[in-house]
């Protein structure tokens, strides 16, 4: 069983690697246990597979590197697992897909290869919702991910494996992908701290993409401070990826500890009635406590925040439409075997590889594209993301940073939206607002609802990462 609500057996990611680079710890005996506790914990489903044999390779590289006097990196011999968009050596790569099913990555995502460079070895993938299309890890074409808290719950999506992993205790940190609130979804849901960093601050080369525009990449942990070191050492410049912005010129660890006289924004839009009022006690609470620690409360109201999500259910399948169109079953993933011409194999390949949810979101941003309807929907929703990024900006004149919930509710019970996808899209109304501006995001546990994890919402202007992360790091203490 998991070990849920014990204390981690994992120290703080820094130390593991102080140990390792001693001599303290041997790699090799980090990676047994964190097979070892995905073993105990398989009943959870939060991996689709394991990259054991290279894993157990690197440990042992890193064991003998270390026993020679060498200096291996911040991260040596630090398990982690990521999730299963992230092209990796030493297994597949499925997106928890089908049609990418039997799929060998030719190359490594920057992300990985800078965390690798560090001394920190991937040993699993985890499982998601199918390309990242989901809030539960339903949509996955392989199974569902179950919350480390009760089972018969959902852990959020799309990154539930990794939020799963991170609680279960089988890693001290997983990499998780947001486009539209996945990072921070399930954090919240599992009890994780979950980090959407800047748009661009963290090079998509090598992550099966989704909607282009708002993938961002970051760390799910136990902690901001393991958090802000994984951001540091995966984020900047990289010449894969033209949309990859500098990082802070003082990094993202030694953070500031005090907060006082910076003023959080409560965004009114984010504490309407449909917030169960477990979760609203809890951010209340938790706000409070930011008073008391020197923090200045402002109510603030961003008016098109309520239409973020009819814009976002527009821009992320046209740009996904496109994304999809690649996987044609010819150059790589699940090739049909019914005969016919190259059309026909297009067809049955795309027809049998793909889920259900990739499928809705294809007809979607097809159409949402196609030249009798762009005007009415594709451009609307574009014009009113440029508002949605005007009213960030002129907010964020007037206060450092905003608040709400993460999510309305804690996690719900599996099989409750399945069949409704309009009921699960609703799921993302507290998230999409930041994917669509290109904000800094961070969920923050902030308690127990009823037994299950409630997470505070902290958003940042862009590039104020370093400011984010310190808030974020004020409000686990004051928690
Ligand atoms: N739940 C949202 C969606 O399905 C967000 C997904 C994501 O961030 N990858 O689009």
């Amino acid at each position: 069983m998991s070990s849920v609500l014990s204390k981690s057996q994992w120290p703080s990611i820094a130390s593991i690697s102080t140990d390792v680079q001693n001599g303290k710890s041997k790699a090799l005996d980090l990676v047994e246990l964190a097979y070892k506790t995905l073993e105990n914990s398989n009943e959870f489903n939060s991996v689709i597979s394991t990259t054991k044999k290279r894993a157990i390779g690197i440990a042992k590289d890193i064991d003998s590197r270390v026993k020679k006097g060498q200096k291996i990196g911040k991260l040596a011999g630090v398990p982690f697992i990521a999730k299963d968009n992230f092209l990796t050596f030493g297994g597949e790569t499925t997106a928890a897909s089908n049609i990418l099913k039997g799929f060998n990555a030719p190359y490594q995502a920057t992300a990985i290869e800078r965390l690798e460079a560090e001394g920190a070895i991937c040993v699993a993938k985890a499982n998601l919702d199918a390309f990242g299309h989901g809030a539960s890890t339903e949509n996955s074409d392989f199974y569902t991910t179950k919350n480390p808290h009760d089972q018969k719950r959902v852990p959020g999506g799309s990154s539930g494996g990794s939020a799963a992993a991170v609680i279960l205790d089988i890693v001290p940190f997983a990499l998780g992908t947001d486009t539209g609130g996945s990072i921070r979804l399930p954090a919240s849901f599992c009890g994780a701290v979950g980090y959407k960093p800047t748009y661009g601050l963290v090079s998509r080369s090598g992550v099966i993409a989704m909607a282009s525009s708002t993938d961002t990449i970051g760390p799910l942990t136990r902690n901001i401070a393991d958090a802000a070191l994984i951001l540091d050492i995966i984020s900047g410049k990289d010449e894969l990826d033209g949309t990859t912005i500098e990082k802070d010129k003082l990094g993202y660890t030694n953070l500031p500890t005090h907060i006082k006289g910076k003023k959080i924004g409560i965004v009114a839009e984010f504490m309407g009635k449909g917030v169960d009022p477990g979760v609203r006690s809890r951010i209340e609470d938790t706000l409070k406590e930011l008073k008391n620690a020197g923090a200045e409360l402002v109510e603030v109201s961003i008016p098109s925040i309520s239409l973020a999500l009819a814009c976002y259910y527009i821009i992320c399948p046209a740009e996904v439409s496109s994304n999809l169109s690649r996987y044609d079953g010819q150059r790589y993933g699940h090739t049909s075997n019914m005969s016919g011409n190259i059309e026909d194999s297009y067809n049955w390949s795309r027809s049998e590889g793909f889920g259900s949810e990739a499928k809705r979101r294809i007809l979607i941003g097809t159409y949402v594209l196609s030249s009798g309807y762009y005007d009415a929907y594709y451009k609307k929703a574009q014009t009113l993301r440029t508002k949605l990024i005007k009213e960030f900006n002129e907010i964020f004149n007037k206060v450092d940073f905003l608040a709400g919930p993460v999510s309305p509710v804690t996690a719900f019970k599996i099989g409750q939206n399945i069949k409704d996808p309009l009921q699960m899209w609703l799921v993302d109304i507290l998230t999409v607002a930041p994917s669509l501006t290109g904000s800094p995001a961070v969920s923050v546990p902030a308690g127990y609802s009823d037994g299950m994890p409630v997470g505070i919402q902290l958003i940042a202007p862009t590039g104020k990462d370093r400011d984010l992360l310190a808030l974020a790091s004020v409000t686990e203490k004051v928690i």
